[in-house]
């Protein structure tokens, strides 16, 4: 059996100029990162493709298309099946490989990339006799160039030859741990989870936090976020959770704040504490999933209020989004059916009846003033409990 592989077209990175190299050993180290489960693989680049082979028999190669098909930074990418530096092995090879293929289509084309100048034929030579080839193997077939059902590529490289069908689609982005690293405030929401998505694919690394409030919150709380995060993790590589005991904060706001500002006052704690912890695991930006004017906390006055509590700069990519758009997202990374499942979020308990829409920094950070709120928050941090998310089992 002829040595199949998956042939990997890089996206933005190609615009990073002389820090190619380190956004493309970043993406070959994730690459690797995501295959690991499934065996192992040889990933190296050449002429600005990366090439992923497997090293074992019995590899699942859709299991790894689908994986790479994840990894962010990524532009498109084929499997692909090795030939011979020979035209009558290349022929051979695509009439087999792409047997099934091009029986079911009526129309196809050869394109050939020939970047390899030693070799005798020039690229449209080579389409002409791959063409002709197909075309005596294959009764059912004629040539369209402008609307094939099927595109047989052939490329002639410094290693090898490769023949492959269509490519698909990659993830885009650029890849993560090449934008820094940023903690995200995740709650079990629809929303939070597609921003952690979004600001991986702009090559942020995550680390989360997440308030729990119980008995007010359920444990099945928490494992929801756990689960979100493995959706999220399959795309952003692996990170770190931390939940943190919120209910003595939140009990205390309730206790000693007017009540229209509970839900911002809970925000601004919630705000300092993942600050804390993100500077302490590295962090140089928190990320929410906040929307402009979705709720009463998410408009230009409550943001500028929690803001204003922000130690680090906050990232929220969803800000000018819909909700359908979000929703859309949301179903795509395969989060929507995990964030619909009604289990109570910290922000449900003690919601008051008729939040501020329009606080005034001066007039909240007034109403916190009664309390000594340092020690309560640095406990909190310190008492957040961590779990690993999408690291490989040992
Ligand atoms: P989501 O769909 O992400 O829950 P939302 O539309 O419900 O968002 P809010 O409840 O106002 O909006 O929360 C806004 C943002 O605050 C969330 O997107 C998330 O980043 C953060 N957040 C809310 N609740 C929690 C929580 N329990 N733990 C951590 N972060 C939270
Ligand atoms: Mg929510």
């Amino acid at each position: 059996m002829k040595q199949e592989l998956i042939l990997i077209k890089v996206g933005e990175i190609a615009l990073k100029g002389l820090n190619r190299r380190t956004f493309e050993d970043v993406l070959m180290k994730n690459i690797k990162r995501h295959l690991a489960p499934l065996g192992k693989f040889e990933v190296r680049s050449a002429q600005s493709t990366i090439y992923v082979r497997p090293l074992e028999e019995d590899v699942d190669l859709d299991d790894a298309c689908e994986r790479v098909g994840k990894v962010f930074g990524i532009a498109a990418y084929s499997r692909a099946c090795m030939a011979k530096k020979d035209m009558d092995d290349i022929n051979r090879t695509a009439a087999e490989y792409l047997k099934e293929a091009l029986e079911e289509a009526s129309t196809f084309k050869v394109e050939a990339k020939r970047s390899d100048k030693a070799f005798p034929l020039k690229s449209p030579a080579i389409c002409a006799e791959t063409g002709g080839y197909l075309l005596e193997r294959f009764p059912n077939l004629s040539v369209d160039v402008h609307e094939p059902d099927i595109t047989v590529t052939v490329e002639i490289r410094d290693f090898g030859a490769y023949v492959r069908g269509e490519a698909e689609r990659g993830a885009g982005g650029i890849p993560v741990g090449t934008g820094g690293k940023a903690a995200v405030l995740i709650s079990g929401g629809i929303d939070s989870p597609v921003a952690a998505w979004m600001m991986a694919k702009r090559g942020v690394e995550l680390t989360a936090v997440h308030f729990a409030s119980p008995p007010y919150t359920s444990e099945r709380a928490e494992e929801k976020v756990k689960e979100l995060l493995a959706r999220v993790s399959e795309y952003s590589g692996r990170m770190r959770l931390f939940t943190v005991p919120f209910t003595k904060i939140q009990e205390t706001i309730q206790a000693r704040c007017p009540e229209e500002l509970f839900t911002i006052i809970m925000r601004r704690m919630m705000i300092k504490i993942a600050s804390h912890i993100g500077m302490r695991e590295g962090c140089a930006a928190l990320i929410t999933g906040e929307s402009l004017g979705q709720v009463a906390s998410q408009t230009i006055h409550a943001i500028a209020c929690t803001d204003a509590a922000a130690g680090l700069p906050v990232f929220r990519p969803l800000i000018g989004m819909d909700k359908e758009e979000i929703v859309r997202i949301s179903r795509k990374i395969e989060a929507f059916d995990i964030s619909i499942q009604p289990y109570e979020d910290c922000c449900t308990v003690f919601t008051p009846k008729h939040p501020r829409t329009r606080p005034v920094l001066k007039f909240v950070e007034l109403a916190e003033s009664g309390v000594e709120w340092e020690e309560m928050l640095r406990e909190a941090a310190d008492q957040a409990v961590m779990t690993k998310i999408g690291y490989a089992k040992e």
